[in-house]
């Protein structure tokens, strides 16, 4: 309930930056300048990232990393490739959470917010 109640928070703060989808104009020292206000990056350590992406909070989840889908025996393995680093995006965490699967993924079942920003 706690992390429905913090994305349904999320939803209801940043409401206003989603749905200008034309931008503003604003009155900057005398001069119209239009802006397009939007959310490129959110600064969090671990348990907030895990917040914001619904990931679970526990190191030791199969898969606790909230960025990629790396498993945790695997985490400390320098000799990993690039093609062996699954990331986590937006696409492929919603998927999962449509066809219940998020177990698979280490996520909590909850609609997380930022997937609906374009
Ligand atoms: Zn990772």
């Amino acid at each position: 309930m706690v992390r429905e109640t913090f994305h349904k928070s999320l939803r209801h703060l940043l409401e206003p930056i989603i749905s200008l989808k034309y931008g503003i104009d604003l009155l900057v020292n005398e001069e119209i300048i239009w802006f397009y206000p939007r959310v490129s990056v959110i600064i969090a350590d671990w348990p907030e990232a895990a917040t914001y992406c619904l990931t679970y909070k526990s190191p030791s989840s199969n898969i606790p990393c909230h960025f990629c889908l790396v498993k945790r025996e695997n985490l400390a393995n320098i000799n990993l490739k690039p093609d062996d680093i699954m990331p986590r995006t937006h696409e492929n965490m919603s998927y999962n959470y449509h066809q219940n699967s998020g177990k698979t993924v280490c996520i909590e079942p909850i609609l997380n917010f930022f997937w609906e920003i374009p």
